[in-house]
């Protein structure tokens, strides 16, 4: 299966919120494989399915433990916080501390159908998080504070206007959502 294309900052389909699963059918477990095929090759942490310009409510992610799926992921308890060097594969080779909860207690949906129940932490809650965020339309550029902000969209704006290489030193994606 061949690696998707992802969509990058300025992409309008990454302002939309994804719509609900309603079938899990061999589309979607198609679309699964490439989304986890396309992280790896990032390489990236997590993939929500509007980053490759599909508006579903599904993503994929490996903390180290292997690919998972989640559709229809819902957090239904958040709590604490927590402070980490957030990046993410549609703003490549930039990344800033964000503060969020900490634990989340994730909903969902597994492949097969068989609902999920999930309490993380950390790096897991994080891309829980920060996946959720895509599949409503959100930027992780929406979650700094006002001096990062403003930083980011001088990048970002400076970015748009010259197109050399948005990665010279090859730091980026360590751990891109
Ligand atoms: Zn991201």
């Amino acid at each position: 299966m061949p690696s998707l294309t992802i969509r990058q900052y300025g992409d309008p389909v990454l302002k939309e919120r994804a719509r609900d699963v309603e079938d899990i059918d061999g589309s979607v477990a198609g679309l699964v494989d490439s989304m986890v095929e396309t992280m790896y090759a990032a390489p990236g942490t997590g993939l929500a399915a509007n980053q490759v310009g599909v508006q579903r409510r599904i993503f994929v992610y490996d903390i180290g433990e292997g690919a998972r799926t989640v559709i229809n992921p819902r957090i239904v308890e958040s709590d604490g916080e927590w402070a980490f060097d957030e990046g993410c594969l549609s703003v490549p080779g930039l990344s800033w501390e964000i503060v969020r909860p900490n634990a989340v207690h994730l909903v969902g949906l597994d492949l097969d159908g068989n609902e999920i129940s999930v309490e993380a932490t950390e790096l897991e809650g994080r891309v829980f998080q920060h996946e959720i965020d895509h599949l409503d339309g959100i930027l992780l550029v929406q979650r700094l504070d006002e001096d990062q902000r403003k930083e980011a969209l001088k990048i970002l704006r400076s970015r748009t206007l010259d197109l050399s290489p948005s990665d010279p030193d090859g730091l980026s994606n360590l751990f891109s959502l």
